[in-house]
This record gives structure tokens, C-alpha cells and sequence, in this order.
């Protein structure tokens, strides 16, 4: 049997970040993933704007992912064929694995790190034993469940799922090139739906490395044909969805694999669990759509990482009473009750047809024209142009549960 303090199950983003942070600070900790290396994966592709940056920031190990990462300072939005601004951007583009084997190799060497799957984790106010695939058992006082979507541990603890939205979107991923030239003209690109029936919201362009990389979300069933044709022919199906776009990207081709990932919106409760606290998506999951899912990761390890765990381990026990302060920090609450308002205003400001959606849409397209109409004059007006009504000529203006009619830049 191994003894720690804490025992992180899952090294995806959660649980890495939180190894990294509880390494730093001198914390007995075990970090359990059956993959040495994390693998390709389609997950986040991109760290964009000040906020979801500043949250990375404040985990103390953002340096060397910002420093691997592709940055793009300027991001051109356009809708109906028309660029509307070339708008400032702090995109940090990297693909996930990546992402996290960077913050893998911020772990310090005092982490114990076990290549293995966790099979089985009994609780209690005083010691957690968790029982590996190599037949290893480790006794920890806290375990940090950050395994992902992954259901066996869920079930075989009896943590309640609530499914708040199936299927609530489709990101896909992909790589673009420029037909018969070098270069695209933009150096990241965010372009809007055309029309409520296309069920597209947007999609994003950005480089990472040399690669160009396309993000598309849809809101669509996953038996949807609409699939199976982008699948078989993805130019020409994304140009008949889009039929303008090809005015600001000119032609292009996409070259290598889609990935299609459906999501759906979640929320896990083990409130009722001693010694076992859950983090990331293991909580919640988010709608890729609205590029929150990073926010909701960072803000969760932070404050579990900075504020509970040393608290928790200054006294005896681990008991639900300790664990449910985590699940009431403000900041955290905060935080989650932003990224799912803003699943689901994104999802009705991009396809409702409703009056007021209709409102909303065109609202948000006249702001993006007058802000890119000003913007050569100096910057005398400057609206942000991903929180339509929001000033943000400083990012701290941005509370974390602000108007939830944004994108992603
Ligand atoms: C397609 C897609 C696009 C996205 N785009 C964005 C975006 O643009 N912006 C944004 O902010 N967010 C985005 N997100 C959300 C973001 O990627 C996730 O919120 C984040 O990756 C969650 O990280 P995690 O560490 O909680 O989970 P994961 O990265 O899934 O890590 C889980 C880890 O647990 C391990 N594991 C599982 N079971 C066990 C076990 N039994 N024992 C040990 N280890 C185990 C796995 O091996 C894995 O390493 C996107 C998500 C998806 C799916």
C-alpha cells in the first residue's frame, strides 16, 4: 500500500494542473492516469481572451504551455461574407495533447506519477483506498477525481448524474488549407452563421504551429446526415452551409481527418462522499460552443489547489462538511453558473427565431460593424467584440458572470 495525502485520479487537464500546483507546494501527492503520455485527443485547441488566460495565470503554471502555444494577436470576425473587424485577440493555440503533456512536465519530481487505471475507490471521513489495474492499492487522504467523462468510477462510487442538455452541441475539428496559394490572408478568423437554419453558431480558423486548424460547431443530432456528407465531402459541404465564407478565406481544401465530438451538459453530485472531491469535467461539463470548459478547469483546480487543500489537510479528517466548502466558493459557483447560462444563450442567440433572438443576432452584428468601423479611428469607442453591451477596455470590467451573448474570439 502507498500512503499520500492526496491522490489525483485522472492526468488530463484537471488533474495534471492540479499535480503541477500541489508539487510546487511541498504537498504529498500521488497523480494515477493509465497513460504515461497523454494521447491526440480533440478537446480545446485554443486559450483565448484575457479572462480564461487570467484564470491559467493564476494556477502559477501557465508560463511554459503560453510560451509552447501559437499566438495570434489579431482575430478578423466577418458574417454574411463581410469582415467586420480585425479585432485585438489573445488566442494561445496548442493542441490538447500538448497542452497537457506541457503541463505534465511541470510536475515535480517529489509527484509520485502511477501509470495505471483506478478501479475502484472506497471512501471515508479518514483514509480513501483506491485499488488500481496493476493490482496496486493507494491510501490517500483526499482523492481529487479528474478522470473525465469517464463513467466506471461514477457508477461503482454512486455519484448522481443530472443531464441538463443531451447532445447540446457538435464540435468539429479539422485541418484547412489554401487552395492554389501559400497563405491564408487572416491570421485567425471568426465567422458567424449566415442563416438560424444551419444550426451553425460559428466557426473558428487559427494556426497552430504551421497547421491551420478549423473549429465548427454545430447544434444538430449526432444521427444527423448533415454529418455523414461534411464527413464525405467537407468543402463543399461547409460551403453550401456557409455559402460567403469563401469571400474572406478564399478557396480552400481540408486535407487530413474530421473529428466529431458530440457533448452533452452535466453535472455530477458527490456532495454526499467523504474524502472525495470531483473536478473539471468528473463535475461539469461545458459547451465547446462557448469555450468555457477551460475556465470552469482552471478555476476549480485554483481554488481547490490555493485555498481548500491546505485548509483540509491542517486538520484531522476529510468529511463532507470540509468538501462542501469547495462546492460553494463563490468564485467557483460563479464561474459554473456563467458557462452554463452561456451554453445555452449562445445556442439561442445562434438558431432561435424567436423576436428577441432575431433582435439579439442583428444587435450583435451592428456592434461588431460599428466597432470595426471605429476602430481606425483610434480606438475612441472600443466595444468588445465578444460581449456585446460590455465595455472591457480593462479585462477586470468582466465579472465571470457577465452577459452570456459571447463567443469565443
Ligand atoms: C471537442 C471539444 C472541444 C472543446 N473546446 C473547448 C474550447 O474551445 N474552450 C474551452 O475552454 N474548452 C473546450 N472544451 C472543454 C475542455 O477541453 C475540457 O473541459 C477539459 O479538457 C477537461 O479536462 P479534464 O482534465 O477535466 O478531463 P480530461 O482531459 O478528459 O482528463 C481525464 C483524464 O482522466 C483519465 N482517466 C479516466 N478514467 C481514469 C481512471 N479510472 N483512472 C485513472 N485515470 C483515468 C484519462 O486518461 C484522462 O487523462 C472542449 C471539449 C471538447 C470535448
Amino acid at each position: 500500500m502507498r500512503y499520500t495525502d492526496i491522490a489525483i485520479i485522472g492526468g488530463g487537464l484537471s488533474g495534471s494542473t492540479a499535480a503541477a500546483m500541489l508539487g510546487r507546494a511541498g504537498i504529498s501527492t500521488v497523480l494515477i492516469d493509465p497513460h504515461e503520455s497523454y494521447p491526440a485527443d480533440f478537446r480545446v485547441e485554443k486559450l483565448s481572451g484575457h479572462v480564461q488566460v487570467e484564470r491559467f495565470l493564476k494556477t502559477g503554471i501557465a508560463e511554459s504551455v503560453l510560451r509552447r502555444a501559437t499566438f495570434v494577436g489579431k482575430n478578423w470576425i466577418a458574417r454574411f461574407g463581410q469582415l467586420l473587424d480585425k479585432a485585438p485577440s489573445r488566442q494561445f493555440n496548442i493542441l490538447y495533447d500538448s497542452l497537457v503533456n506541457t503541463v505534465r512536465d511541470d510536475i515535480a519530481a517529489s509527484v509520485e506519477r502511477i501509470c495505471a487505471k483506478a478501479v475502484s475507490v472506497e471512501t471515508s471521513p479518514e483514509r480513501q483506498k483506491i485499488t488500481l489495474s496493476n493490482d496496486e492499492v493507494v491510501s490517500a487522504r483526499l482523492v481529487v477525481l479528474a478522470n473525465g467523462l469517464n463513467v466506471g468510477l461514477r457508477r461503482q462510487l454512486g455519484i448522481a448524474r443530472t443531464v441538463i442538455s443531451a447532445c447540446h452541441s457538435i464540435s468539429i475539428g479539422f485541418d484547412v488549407v489554401p487552395a492554389g496559394r501559400n497563405s491564408f490572408d487572416f491570421p485567425a478568423l471568426t465567422y458567424f452563421s449566415e442563416r438560424p437554419s444551419d444550426r451553425i453558431p460559428y466557426l473558428t480558423l487559427f494556426p497552430i504551429g504551421a497547421r491551420m486548424r478549423a473549429n465548427l460547431f454545430v447544434y444538430r443530432g449526432f444521427d444527423d446526415p448533415w454529418l455523414h456528407e461534411l464527413r464525405r465531402a467537407p468543402a463543399e459541404t461547409l460551403n453550401a452551409a456557409l455559402p460567403r465564407l469563401k469571400r474572406i478565406t478564399g478557396a480552400f481544401d481540408v486535407p487530413g481527418e474530421i473529428k466529431i465530438r458530440p457533448v452533452d451538459l452535466y453535472v455530477n453530485d458527490a456532495s454526499g462522499q467523504p474524502g472525495l472531491v470531483l473536478v473539471g469535467d468528473a463535475f461539469a461539463t461545458s459547451c465547446p460552443a462557448a469555450g468555457t470548459g477551460c475556465d470552469k478547469v482552471f478555476t476549480d483546480v485554483e481554488r481547490l489547489c490555493n485555498v481548500y487543500i491546505p485548509q483540509w489537510l491542517a486538520s484531522d479528517g476529510m468529511d463532507t462538511d470540509k468538501i462542501a466548502a469547495f462546492y460553494a466558493d463563490p468564485v467557483k459557483r460563479a464561474c459554473d453558473e456563467w458557462s452554463a447560462a452561456k451554453a445555452f444563450d449562445f445556442r439561442s442567440v445562434s438558431i432561435a427565431t424567436s423576436p428577441y433572438w432575431a433582435a439579439q443576432r442583428w444587435a450583435r452584428f451592428l456592434a461588431w460593424s460599428v466597432q470595426g468601423l471605429l476602430r481606425p479611428l483610434g480606438g475612441a469607442v472600443h466595444l468588445e467584440p465578444n460581449f456585446l453591451g460590455h465595455s472591457s477596455s480593462s479585462s477586470s470590467s468582466r465579472s465571470s458572470s457577465s452577459s452570456s451573448l459571447s463567443s469565443p474570439a
